[in-house]
């Protein structure tokens, strides 16, 4: 028997699923990992800690699976992305703890960067918008603040890697220095047309050329483990961003093709083919994985409390004892009653984005109770979402017939039903929730041979589906509702 291995590094937790030919899993492990705040608004990893939980997960999978390293046809791994790791070429120690992705630490930076005018230069190479989120300003911090740093990746003795690109340096003993298309066009450093770094964008940064890792095509060779590190030689052969993998698990390869994953935010992600689609709602255009050398564009947007406001309602508010029973206390009413929630706890992304914005609960009338809250607060996430669909769909003239879903809140029957109906798309959600593990193993297993795209095709198997059943004039009245709630939220 010959399996593929897939590492899914994230950012609370690491997991190693064994997948076998059918797609099935033959043995799965998952670890959680310290999360480091040194300062309000700071988030650091250690790399070790990462490292040290994938190797655990791998050995923990492989005995679950009863197989060998040796049974190992190919490894894909797909990673928390934009996490930033810098380390010694020569003693392969980190300089630092990885800054992670959610990290403000360089908010003033990148907000500089804005009001300097480069936002559209931004743009127009990256396809982003200049954020602390993005790897560039976190490198750019390592080299300003670690002594000694910058005379040394001058020098060359430092290297620069998401996660990916140190799981591979690591597992390879150096000798793999590589990244993906779409991990690289998170950096805010990579150009996502020639498909090169930028050099003016490191010029801009003031960051090394010989720092960065060489890019490649998210299915294909990049290199194989070292015996000594993980006993035998095994090739890695699929590599991409999470978000970016569970779009390729959700075989979302077509122009078009739309995913949603339903997490503590969401992230909405559409292939828009080889057409990079410039976003005038603010929108980020990206890189998606394919199974060629070419990979497709991609337009990205996000949530930022989704299921957060269900663990809310949870933590904070008690009205609920699980996530699950959301779904059977917004059953027993038979609308919202005019409540609507914006959970806004951070300000309003895309669309909007409107940072002063806050969360507030209205249209609260004397027959209003806990369920109506309940419900309203599920159902702000298929508004928040529909807001990005309408985006999406403005931005590409594209049109949307149905979603792909996966993440814990799309387990939630009640939400994906609204979703359909407020959407006025067809909402399919597969019997495997390990997309994004999954999306990593078919890019292996395509790229070593252990796959075909027919057969994925055929491996994709049934999916619940739920369909549209609102009426137009129903449809829009409450999302007239939504639009003023969402008004009100904001202060200006
Ligand atoms: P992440 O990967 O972001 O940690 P997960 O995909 O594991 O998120 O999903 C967890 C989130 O989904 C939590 O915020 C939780 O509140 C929410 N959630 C889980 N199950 C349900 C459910 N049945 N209904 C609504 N929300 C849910």
């Amino acid at each position: 028997m010959r399996y593929i291995l897939s590492i899914d590094q994230g950012t609370t937790s690491t997991r190693a699923i064994v997948f076998d030919e059918r797609g099935g899993i033959a043995g799965k492990a998952q670890q959680e990992f310290a999360q480091i705040y040194p300062r309000a608004g700071w988030v650091e990893h250690s790399p070790r800690d990462i490292f040290g939980s994938v190797m655990g997960v791998i050995a923990e999978a492989l005995v679950m699976a009863d197989a060998d390293v040796g049974d190992l046809a190919g490894i894909g791994i797909t990673n928390q992305r934009e996490t930033t790791i810098v380390w010694d070429r020569r003693t392969g120690r980190p300089i630092s703890n990885a800054i992670v992705w959610q990290c403000r630490r360089t908010a003033e930076y990148a907000e500089k960067l804005r009001q300097d005018g480069y936002a559209p230069f931004i743009y127009e190479r990256t396809g982003l918008v200049p954020d602390a989120y993005f790897s560039a300003t976190k490198i750019k911090w390592i080299l300003e603040n670690v002594q000694g740093a910058r005379e040394r990746a001058e020098r060359g003795e430092l290297l620069f890697g998401t996660v990916d690109t140190y799981l591979m340096w690591r597992l390879s003993k150096g000798r793999i220095f590589a990244t993906d298309y779409t991990n690289a066009s998170r950096t805010m450093l990579f150009n996502i047309h020639t498909r090169r770094w930028d050099e003016d964008l490191l010029r801009l940064m003031d960051i090394p050329a010989c720092m960065l890792p060489a890019v490649l095509p998210s299915s294909g060779f990049f290199g194989v483990t070292d015996k000594e590190i993980l006993g035998a030689e095994v090739p890695v052969c699929g590599v991409a961003g999470d978000q970016q993998a569970a779009l390729f698990g959700h075989l979302c390869t077509h122009k078009g093709d739309v995913k949603n994953t339903y997490g503590t935010g969401c992230f909405l992600l559409m292939n828009t083919g080889d057409k990079a689609v410039k976003s005038t709602n603010g929108l980020v255009t990206t890189l998606g994985a394919s199974a060629g050398e070419i990979p497709p564009y991609v337009l990205e947007g996000s949530v930022f409390v989704a299921g957060a406001a269900i663990q809310w309602l949870r933590d904070e508010l008690g009205l609920i004892s699980s996530a699950a029973e959301s779904e059977t206390w917004a059953r027993r009413v038979k609308d919202n009653a005019g409540v609507y929630i914006v959970p806004a706890f951070t300000g309003l992304g895309a669309p909007y984005w409107d940072a002063s914005a806050r969360g507030i609960i209205c249209g609260i009338t004397r027959g209003a109770g806990k369920a109506h809250i309940i419900r309203a607060t599920l159902e702000s996430i298929a508004y928040q979402t529909q807001d990005l669909i309408e985006a999406m769909k403005r931005d590409s003239g594209l049109d949307v017939n149905f979603i792909r879903v996966d993440g814990g809140a799309s387990q939630n029957n009640f939400l994906m039903q609204f979703q359909a109906d407020i959407s006025g798309v067809g909402i399919e959600r597969p019997q495997t929730v390990e997309m994004t593990a999954l999306g990593a193993a078919y890019l292996a297993g395509l790229a070593c041979g252990y796959w075909t795209m027919e057969q994925l095709e055929e491996l994709k198997g049934g999916y619940t589906r739920f369909c549209c059943s609102m009426s137009g004039q129903e449809r829009l009245a409450a999302l007239q509702g939504w639009k003023l709630a969402v008004s009100r939220a904001r202060l200006r």
